[in-house]
């Protein structure tokens, strides 16, 4: 079945045309995935060993929290730890001790590093296998790191996920695997489509609760939801599991692809695909229609932020008729974004990395339609005139397969139906 435009229609995109910047960079760091992440697993606790601005990140963005039961806290390093004049590891040791006597729901425990215990080369590692034996078999200690040092947000998960596969079992058994944190009702979607295709047993990565952790090995087939997942793809591929390589599942066209990719895998036959996904599709198909009139024919710049922007720009191209004048990335991993980057013209700028003010010249001088960019860009740029969309509520906000693909193309077109209807508030 051809579920996507030809690609050879593009010329794409070769290491040659991506244009490699390493300037000042606005983005947040990988202490945000946490608010995500604990939402996702309910027998978690995220620990960051960090500083008071680590603390303040954490509440302010999560704030609600402190109304709950909260399933993160920041230990906070002070002066004394900072230069060394007292053991952190043994404060450390005492300070989990406490938490994990207060909490007894906790099955999971994230000990997050931060830019401080970077500085400090405070071995969290160790740290994490020291107290997972003390707290064995109640509670499995891992670590990763969540600074904001060369990261960007996304790549809290990554490593979270990253470090929660190297500690799962071997197993031989035949499985797919879906690698992405994604909203419950989501995910749902996601695995009913599958088991309507007779493909089991489907897991997924984060598991909810640890005791619903499983095996991998050779003959697990795991298939990415999010594009950022590049140390996870990398830990699972050591291990033997196998990726299938796949647009991502924006989108009619995006979502049915992967799982085309997918039941090639599992040898889903063509007449059962297509009686599981044709009704869903052309709700999609309707949806986006409906969705996105007002995108076609515009232009859109995306800044690096989230490094969902390739698969995003595919999206936005192929599906909903924009240009896409410049789309910028973070970092560009190709063996995952390879089938999403070749539906992209050659007249498309694919940037890596950043140099912000050079980027803010570009985008200026393009005059785009649309501008994708961070919170922190979104502000002066629209006090320039240019209409923008804050990248970081494509994270937040539930915008995977089939059943989402109306509100994700509606994200793009809120900013321009409501540009216009101020114009005409304006002149009437
Ligand atoms: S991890 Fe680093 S960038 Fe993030 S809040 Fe802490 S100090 Fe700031």
């Amino acid at each position: 079945m051809t579920v996507m435009p030809n690609p050879t229609a593009f010329a794409g995109c070769d290491d040659t045309s991506v244009l490699k910047e390493r300037g000042q960079r606005e983005v947040f760091c990988g202490l945000t995935s946490i608010i995500w992440l604990h939402r996702k697993m309910p027998d978690a606790f995220f620990l960051v060993i960090g500083s008071r601005t680590c603390a303040h990140l954490l509440q302010s963005a999560a704030g609600v929290m402190i109304f709950a039961e909260p399933r993160f806290a920041t230990a906070i390093l002070e002066e004394t730890d900072l230069a060394g004049l007292a053991d952190a590891q043994n404060e450390l040791d005492r300070v989990v001790g406490e938490l994990l006597n207060r909490r007894p729901d906790i099955r999971r425990l994230f000990l997050v590093g931060s830019c401080p215990s970077e500085v400090i080369k405070l071995d969290l590692q160790c740290a994490a296998e020291r107290l997972t034996t003390k707290h064995a078999p109640h509670v499995r200690v891992l670590n990763y790191s969540g600074s904001g040092i060369e990261t960007t947000f996304t790549q809290g998960e990554d490593a979270c996920l990253a470090a929660m596969v190297s500690v799962l079992p071997e197993s031989q058994n035949q499985q797919l695997l879906l690698v992405g944190a994604l909203p419950e009702v989501v995910e749902e979607q996601a695995v009913s489509l599958l088991s309507a295709m007779g493909i089991e047993p489907v897991r997924v990565l984060p598991a909810p609760r640890a005791d619903e952790d499983f095996g991998i090995g050779e003959n697990t087939f795991f298939a990415l939801t999010q594009p950022f997942l590049g140390d996870t793809h990398a830990a699972l591929t050591r291990r033997g599991a196998h990726h299938i390589a796949a647009p991502f599942p924006f989108g009619e066209k995006g979502t049915t692809a992967w799982l085309q990719a997918i039941a090639n895998v599992f040898k889903v036959a063509d007449s059962r695909f297509k009686s599981v996904t044709e009704v869903p599709r052309a709700r999609a198909r309707k949806a986006i229609s409906q969705a996105a009139d007002v995108l076609a024919g515009k232009s859109v710049f995306l800044f690096p932020d989230s490094q969902l922007e390739i698969p995003l720009a595919r999206f936005l191209t192929v599906e909903c008729g924009m240009t896409a004048i410049e789309v910028g990335t973070p970092y560009l991993h190709r063996g995952l974004v390879e089938q999403d980057l070749e539906f992209l013209p050659t007249s498309t700028t694919i940037s890596e990395g950043q140099d912000v003010d050079q980027q803010l010249d570009r985008c200026r001088q393009s005059r785009p339609d649309l501008t994708v960019c961070g919170l922190g860009l979104a502000n002066p740029l629209e006090a320039e005139g240019l209409i923008t969309k804050w990248a970081i509520e494509l994270v937040f906000s539930p915008i995977h397969f089939y059943e989402q693909a109306g509100d994700l193309a509606g994200l793009f077109s809120r900013p321009l139906r409501r540009s216009e209807r101020l114009k005409l508030a304006a002149v009437s």
